[in-house]
């Protein structure tokens, strides 16, 4: 029995967030990445046609919650907090919270060397929960990384605190930047979905193992890391 309409229409609505490389980014208008091409995959699985909707990261939970989306897959990380407002399905990825800086910037080594400085997160991150968290640093709040990214190149801020892969894609492709050997915590990302939608959890962690087995996630790890 289908339980919502979306569903029974065979369309499952997808929200993201493209500003976060390779994960999910815009190119040429269009919305792809890692992320993008799982769930698509997944979408093939279950027999539904996905469309994605793109949003502001923090706007992504409430719009799980007022079932604007039937799910979220944003490079999300499954925290606890998180858990509270919605399921999240099996993890698909592990990342951790890394340290982007200028490449002449050779006092910053750890996350402790952070401390009077002043730092670039993004809105609603994790790595923005992590640097609150941090006494005596002081943080400057981005809607967009590469906002952040040209903030620090323009010497306006000392750090960006970001999630691995995307920092990593960030270095690769700006001249100028490097990243602080040391990383934070592992972090989990997750697919989210919405409490009330348990039969939907089931489906989808059973598609991910799926292709977890048929070679499908491998396949995409090595198109886009
Ligand atoms: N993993 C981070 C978080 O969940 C960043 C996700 C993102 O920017 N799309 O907050």
């Amino acid at each position: 029995i289908m339980s919502t309409l979306t569903f029974a229409k065979g369309k499952l609505y997808v929200g993201t967030n493209a500003e976060f490389p390779p994960f999910e980014y815009l190119d040429k208008g269009e919305v792809v990445g890692f992320d993008i091409d799982l769930v698509k995959a997944i979408g093939e699985k279950l027999g539904m046609e996905i469309v994605i909707k793109d949003m502001a990261f923090d706007g992504l939970i409430p719009a799980l919650e007022t079932n604007k989306i039937d799910i979220v897959i944003a490079g999300m990380t499954a925290s606890d907090e998180r858990k509270m407002a919605v399921n999240f399905s099996n993890p698909y990825y592990t990342a951790n919270q890394v340290i982007i800086l200028n490449d002449n910037n050779s006092d910053i080594k750890t996350f402790d060397d952070l401390k009077g400085k002043l730092v670039g997160v993004m809105l609603g991150f994790t790595g923005d929960v992590v640097v609150s968290e941090m006494k005596d640093v002081k943080s400057k709040k981005y809607n967009a990384s590469y906002a952040a990214i040209m903030e620090l190149q323009n010497n306006k801020i000392d750090a960006v605190v970001l999630d691995s892969e995307t920092a990593l894609n960030y270095v690769k492709n700006n001249k100028g930047l490097k990243l602080a050997e040391t990383s934070g915590e592992p972090e989990e990302y997750a697919i989210a979905i919405s409490k009330k939608n348990s039969e939907l959890l089931n489906k989808i962690n059973t598609a991910l193992d799926e292709l977890k087995k048929d070679g499908t996630y491998e396949a995409l790890l090595k198109k886009y890391m």
